[in-house]
């Protein structure tokens, strides 16, 4: 087609550039609806969970048998996915199917070359004992000018997307209670 430029933006001006690159070439630029559905069978009892992938939080249906996922799709009744998952999310029954996924604490001493098993009622005491260390070690009451600070910079807190609303609030509350100012979330690095 032969046109001019000065030709291309008059008619863009007057129908307005999204309908003339229909017009001329077969293409709409207006939103399109987009889903990527699921839909593998599930069976036996149905658990809820959310997509630990991104910041979106999908809403998962889960069935197990013998300790494996045996069934996923995407929550029709969750409000923000209504049943749509994208590949990663339809794929996220590898991670707790996976051989490699960590199922207990492992613990490697300072300067050990090899990690050790550990229970959780040997790790959860020490955890806090360490956080409590550490917080206490480095609190900043004030600054130089004597401004309140009461803030710690060595101890931050990494949230995850599978946890909800009411999860990250509990979380955020605890850690800025403890005088933390680095919050992050695994879906914003
Ligand atoms: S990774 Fe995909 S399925 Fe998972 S929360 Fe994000 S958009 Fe949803």
């Amino acid at each position: 087609m032969d046109m001019q430029r000065r030709t291309f933006l008059g008619l863009a001006g007057a129908v307005g550039a999204g309908g003339l690159v229909k017009g001329l070439f077969g293409v709409g630029l207006g939103p399109t609806e987009a889903y990527a559905h699921t839909a593998r069978p599930i069976r036996g009892k149905i658990t809820t969970s959310v997509c630990p992938f991104c910041s979106v939080g999908c809403g998962l249906l889960i069935s197990a048998a013998g300790g494996k996922v045996v069934g996923l799709s995407g929550d029709p009744d969750h409000p923000i996915n209504e049943a749509s998952l994208c590949s990663k999310g339809a794929a996220v029954s590898q991670i707790a199917n996976s051989d490699q996924r960590a199922t207990k604490v492992l613990y490697r001493a300072p300067g050990a070359s090899e990690w050790e098993e550990k229970d959780w009622d040997w790790a959860l005491p020490r955890i806090a004992q360490r956080m409590k260390k550490t917080r206490d070690a480095t609190f900043q009451q004030r600054d130089a000018s004597g401004r309140t600070m009461n803030r710690t910079l060595s101890v931050a807190s990494l949230g995850g997307s599978a946890m909800d609303n009411e999860e990250c609030y509990l979380l955020s509350k605890a850690a800025r209670a403890m005088g933390m100012v680095y919050l992050e979330h695994h879906a914003r690095l």
